[in-house]
């Protein structure tokens, strides 16, 4: 039986990256239904709304999502299309492979870690105070009053929050996860020595949880000292366990490390719901260039394959992708910027491999 898929385009270089993807998915053999929904800049510039009321239906009933990139216009009102799926469906729990290609030249070897980020708190909660306005003034007040911290009246304020239940949650998807894939060691990543009731909440949670799983090792280490250690020796890391926003920027640095954001995949994953996508953004100023490395969202296609237990499919297509990226000679422009090969020739490289193997 066919499996039903919410498919979310996307908007900037989005489109032309699902369609790709899909060619590629598709071509595993795996039997799937695609219900394409609009959401994004474009849906938005015609309804008003970026995520409309037939995509949220659509996940609701099909609760498995492949999602293009959107864009996220900085400084305005506009609330990011990504952060309200995963608030919405409680897609609590972000997972990012990074993982060196042996063979595939990037700038380390041996780099083999998961980042695993919390998806629904911190400061990506959207709740902000913008500045000059009266209840941001009232706040100001209040924490003046009762913390006797002077905060400028012409400051805007986003609020970090990092609750206890979230963290118990993620912080046990993090060991379990380690478990069931066969990893040996946990960082935890924070800034608990300057934000101690959220960062240091997030971190003795994660060690209360540690002691329930005594075959993992758990470490700590702040963000900063993290990102010196990341770019020094990534080998040291097996899986990063993250809040929000910290997970999100060592996303990019993890991606740079692997080959690009051209080739990271993310899944979001909540009880009974998941969407997969890139982890990069919709760099809309290449659309419809045919420029973009379809590779990133082409494994999140694989994630999502694992995810709904077509594993032999998973795994050839995997292998499909990552025979191009060791060949290197079919591949955008941002991993051979000599090749001259576009999007859909890359996919179509895949596409080859794919065929070559035993999926076909
Ligand atoms: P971006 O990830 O879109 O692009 C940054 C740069 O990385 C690009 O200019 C390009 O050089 C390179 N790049 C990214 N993906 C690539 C690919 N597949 N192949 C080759 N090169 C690639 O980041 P940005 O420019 O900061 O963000 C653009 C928009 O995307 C923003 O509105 C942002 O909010 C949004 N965004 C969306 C998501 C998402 O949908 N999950 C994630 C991150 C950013």
């Amino acid at each position: 039986m066919a499996h039903t898929i919410t498919l979310i385009p996307g908007d900037g270089t989005g489109p032309e990256l699902v369609t790709e993807a899909r060619r590629c998915i598709e071509a595993t053999g795996v039997a799937i239904d695609w219900e394409i929904v609009d959401a994004g800049t474009e849906v938005y510039e015609k309804t008003g709304v970026p995520l409309p009321r037939e995509a949220i239906d659509s996940i609701e009933k099909n609760r498995i999502v492949l999602k293009g990139p959107v864009t996220t216009p900085a400084g305005t009102g506009y609330r990011s299309v990504n952060v309200q799926i995963r608030q919405h469906f409680d897609l609590f729990a972000c997972v990012r492979p990074c993982k060196t290609i042996r063979g595939f030249r990037c700038s380390v070897e041996n780099a083999d870690l998961v980042i695993i980020r919390e998806n629904t708190e911190d400061l990506y909660a959207g709740i902000e105070f913008r500045e000059s306005e009266e209840i941001t003034h009232h706040l100001i007040e209040f924490i003046k009053k009762s913390l006797h911290k002077d905060i400028p009246y012409d400051s805007g304020i986003t609020i970090k929050s990092i609750s206890r239940s979230a963290t118990q949650r993620i912080t046990e998807f993090a060991f379990h996860y380690a478990c069931e894939n066969n990893r040996k060691k946990v960082t935890v990543v924070t800034k608990a020595n300057i934000m101690k009731f959220t960062d240091g909440l997030f971190f003795e949670e994660a060690q209360q949880c540690a002691s329930g799983y005594p075959q993992i090792e758990i470490e700590h280490l702040l963000i900063d000292n993290l990102c010196y250690q990341l770019v020094s020796a990534p080998q040291k890391f097996d899986i990063l366990l993250a809040p929000n926003l910290y997970g999100d920027i060592i996303s990019d640095l993890c991606a740079a490390l692997v080959g690009g954001l051209g080739i990271v995949p993310s899944a979001n994953i909540g009880k009974d719901c998941a969407m997969f996508e890139a982890v990069h953004g919709s760099a809309p100023q290449y659309t419809g260039q045919n420029l973009m490395n379809p590779c990133a969202l082409t494994l999140a296609g694989v994630m999502m394959l694992r995810y709904i237990g077509e594993l032999a499919a998973a795994d050839c297509l995997q292998n499909a992708v990552e025979s191009v990226l060791r060949e290197g000679r079919y591949v955008t422009r941002d991993l051979n910027p000599h090749a001259h090969v576009g999007t859909s020739e890359m996919a179509d490289r895949i596409i080859y491999y794919l065929k070559g193997g035993r999926c076909s």
